[in-house]
């Protein structure tokens, strides 16, 4: 596995690749959900590049930039052992420039629940998935519907933009008590650990309701809030389609659910697609 930490040589590399190219952009500090969007790239490619930079530009003042995990040998050995062809790890001051063109996330895509809870948030990751697109010019580029916001902004990013790069969606992974896997998930204490299971018990709720033919929006969000009582903040339960447009009426095969809660300092997302 090449390593390459500098632009230019990413550039020079990626220039002298043949065949198609999987990516796979991450924050580091992987887990089980970033290896199966490695393993599905491994599959469906001849090159696997996967990115690790924690991009200081989609952290807001006061979110945990500084703290966010690092583990940089683990993850060496575990893109190694995937069967990764290059782990590309830039430094931010060469991925920045001063006085930049900037990319900004559409303004209701983008504007929404995360991107309303996380103003300017998307435009951040807009900004760098397309550098890291323009640097590592994959056929097929995988994210996890885990970030579902995220998802649907960077599959319009590419049909607004006409970037020819194929946008591949894999299946959250979670752990065997429900718990969808999250780099964050190493801040929570084991107490708050076991409460933190509401969330995706609530949307196993959800998904019961949908399949005995409930799909009064108003209900499921009251059931599922329910079952979050043990939740410290519940910021948003939201039911909508996939322009991220509030539905009455669960429409299947349009509709995610989504959460997003606090418990204890920690704040998680989770959601479902129907
Ligand atoms: P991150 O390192 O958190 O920026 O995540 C990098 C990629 O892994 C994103 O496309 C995420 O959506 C995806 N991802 C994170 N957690 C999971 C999970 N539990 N299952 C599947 N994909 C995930």
């Amino acid at each position: 596995m090449q390593i390459i930490k500098n632009i230019e040589e990413m550039q020079a590399f990626r220039s002298e690749m043949r065949g198609s190219v999987g990516f796979v952009p991450t924050m580091g500090a992987l887990h089980r959900g970033h290896l199966s969007l490695i393993r599905r790239a491994r599959e469906e490619n001849d090159h696997v590049v996967v990115s690790i930079f924690v991009n200081p530009t989609q952290f807001l003042p006061g979110e945990d930039f500084e703290r966010y995990p690092r583990r940089e040998e683990a993850d060496r050995n575990i893109c190694e052992r995937a069967g990764v062809d290059v782990l590309f790890v830039p430094e931010a001051a060469s991925v920045y420039h001063d006085d930049e063109v900037t990319l900004k996330a559409p303004p209701y895509l983008g504007y929404v629940l995360e991107g309303h809870r996380r103003p300017g948030h998307f435009d951040g990751v807009v900004q760098v998935v397309m550098k890291l697109f323009n640097l590592v010019r994959p056929t097929r580029a995988y994210f996890g519907k885990k970030d579902a916001q995220q998802l649907c902004i960077l599959q319009k990013m590419v049909e607004d933009l006409f970037v020819p790069v194929e946008i591949v969606p894999v299946d959250t992974v979670r752990e065997e008590d429900g718990l969808a896997l999250s780099s964050r998930n190493v801040y929570l204490s084991p107490e708050e650990r076991t409460r933190a299971l509401g969330v995706s018990r609530s949307l196993k709720r959800a998904s019961r309701l949908v399949m005995a033919g409930e799909l009064d929006t108003e209900t499921i969000k009251v059931a599922m809030r329910e079952t979050m009582r043990e939740i410290d903040t519940i910021e948003y339960i939201e039911i909508v389609d996939r322009g991220f447009r509030p539905l009455k009426r669960v429409e299947i095969g349009n509709t995610i659910i989504l959460v997003a809660v606090k418990v204890g300092r920690t704040r998680l997302i989770d959601n479902l697609w129907i």
